[in-house]
């Protein structure tokens, strides 16, 4: 069965074209501004997982658009009980849901609910596959400030292993043909993620990373990982955490992103999330009216 029209499942299968529709769309939006295209409509949003940012943007987004929205969290709910996900999607479409947004750990899931329910599923987040409305944030935010696509360097620094972040972005950036640099030691930025996308290189060494750089991702690393996969929490600092003397060796005007939550004093010294290249509060605004579009392109709306 094929997913619902609408549906956000992920970036791997998006064309450029559409991409770039839904990019120019969310230029329009601002939730200042509300317009009711989605008046009436019922947004529910299923997190199975913790989200602070992806989860309030959704639901700020979708009461911009006139919908209301539906909380839906796996603690208090009849997941705790061991109802199955399909069970829970139908249950979600009984009650009336137009839209369901879903956060899963387990890849796939928003899939799998795509293709049962005649609603359109939006993926926030499935485990380390896909976090699709993060990669067109991100993207709408390079824009902002690099006016395009064309010729960029961005380099992907830190655990990129589990993140479905860096899968997303690394879809979206090599369909504009952008050069991604990923970076970080062998456990978290393995070889084999060059296969990922066309005009993806790894590198061990934060230098080669940041040299003639535009665009420094961050992601974020957990430092249990870290002691699970025998690196070195002090070592991975000393290698590849982003100081401002770091930052110097990227281009005068590189941007520094995270798709947060950042840990202070791991991934980033407090002087670089707080610099002036530092685009990560940034980032988080731009969340809104890029997940606007993708709410109104849920429902036919994006015109
Ligand atoms: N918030 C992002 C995600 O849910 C990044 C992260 O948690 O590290 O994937």
């Amino acid at each position: 069965m094929n997913p619902a029209r609408g549906s956000l499942l992920g970036i791997e299968h998006l064309e450029a074209a559409e991409i770039l529709r839904l990019l120019k769309f969310a230029r329009r939006m601002n939730p200042a501004k509300p317009r009711p295209l989605l008046k009436g409509s019922r947004v529910f949003l299923l997190f199975y997982e913790a989200s602070t940012r992806t989860r309030c943007s959704f639901e700020v987004a979708a009461k911009s658009l006139g919908a209301y929205t539906v909380l839906v969290q796996s603690s208090g709910s009849s997941i705790e009980k061991g109802e199955s996900l399909l069970d829970t999607g139908h249950t979600l479409r009984a009650a009336g849901a137009d839209i369901i947004v879903i956060r899963h750990p387990n890849a796939g899931a928003p899939w799998l609910m795509a293709q049962h329910l005649d609603i359109p599923v939006i993926n926030a987040g499935d485990g380390m596959h896909e976090h699709p409305s993060q990669a067109l944030l991100d993207a709408y935010t390079i824009l902002r400030h690099k006016k395009t696509f064309k010729g960029l360097q961005v380099a992907i620094i830190g655990d990129i292993f589990h993140s479905r972040v860096a899968r997303s972005s690394c879809h979206l950036l090599s369909k504009f043909g952008v050069k991604i640099i990923l970076c970080g030691p062998p456990e978290l930025a393995p070889e084999i993620a060059t296969t990922l996308a066309p005009g993806v290189r790894v590198t061990r060494h934060i230098e080669d990373a940041l040299r003639s750089t535009d665009v420094i991702m961050l992601l974020r690393v957990q430092s249990e990982r870290l002691a699970g996969m025998k690196i070195d929490l002090a070592d991975y600092i000393a290698r590849y955490q982003m100081t401002a003397a770091r930052l110097k060796l990227a281009k005068k005007d590189a941007i520094v992103m995270h798709p947060g939550p950042i840990i202070r004093g791991l991934e980033l010294t407090s002087e670089v999330a707080d610099g002036a290249q530092s685009l990560i509060v940034e980032e988080v605004r731009h969340g809104v009216p890029v997940r606007m579009a993708i709410l109104a392109r849920a429902i036919g709306k994006m015109r």
